[in-house]
């Protein structure tokens, strides 16, 4: 599982996160939802240990990782832009991150089949990333955060770069995943529907705090406030 307490972030004499505090629990699809500038993307950072805290407490299956660099925290971060090296075939890629653990040659080469077929790109594994499309470069990139089986899957609007029906067929196929893996998720987004179809539970932002955590159920009966009415499109 995964704690955020008291979570404060400044930038110089903008306050962007005002005292965070998440509990999310082992094997939870956990999404963060909230407009633009929300402070969402922060958060999952924080998380990643890509960005340090001003205040309050990272904690992952109860080990303080406040302080620790992201390489040491056994978590796995899914980009919107992807990320992908280009000049690496699709199998380096996906492989990369148990090369720099140093995994032996079979291990990794069995791993990476192994993620690859989990994502149906088992038959691309040898060309580039210029050589496919935003919907396969994205299942490589998914590939290459589960290869390491990480304590923590973290993503950011990674269906953002795909056209609507691909987004919606990928949608499907990303809760299947994590469904099989049963990894801790935490996933933003700035859409509603994707936020409901995909979240056990959901977290909230408006501007810098959270003001509501439930089930998207709960959420779409009883909207905290009517700026949650608003953003998920009910009536208050
Ligand atoms: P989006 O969906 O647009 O990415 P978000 O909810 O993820 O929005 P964040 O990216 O977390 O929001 O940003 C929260 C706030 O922090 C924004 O107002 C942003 O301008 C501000 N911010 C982020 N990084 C910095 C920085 N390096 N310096 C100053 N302000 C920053």
């Amino acid at each position: 599982n995964a704690q955020l307490r008291g979570i404060v972030k400044r930038h110089g004499d903008t306050t962007v996160l005002h005292g965070v505090d998440l509990e999310i629990g082992a094997g939870e699809f956990f999404v963060l939802l909230g407009p633009s500038g929300s402070g969402k993307t922060t958060t999952l950072r924080i998380l990643a240990g890509l960005e340090p805290v001003s205040e309050g407490q990272v904690l992952i299956d109860g080990e303080d990782v406040t302080h620790a660099e992201p390489g040491a925290r056994d978590v796995a971060m899914v980009f919107q832009s992807y990320a992908l090296y280009p000049h690496m075939t699709v199998a380096e890629n996906i492989g990369f991150p148990l090369r720099m653990v140093g995994t032996d040659k079979a291990t990794l080469a069995q791993a990476v089949q192994d993620a690859a077929a989990r994502v149906s790109i088992g038959h691309l594994l040898q060309r580039r990333p210029g050589q496919l499309s935003g919907g396969q470069q994205q299942r490589v990139a998914l590939a290459r955060a589960i290869v390491r089986q990480p304590r923590l899957f973290l993503l950011d609007e990674p269906l953002s770069n795909l056209d609507a029906k691909l987004r919606l067929e990928t949608r499907l196929e990303l809760k299947q995943l994590q469904r099989s893996l049963g990894v801790t998720t935490v996933y933003v987004t700035h859409d509603q529907e994707e936020a409901m179809t995909l979240a056990d539970r959901v977290a909230v932002f408006m501007d810098g705090r959270i003001v509501q955590i439930a089930t998207p159920r709960e959420i779409f009966r009883r909207p905290a406030q009517v700026a949650v009415a608003g953003f998920i499109g009910t009536p208050p």
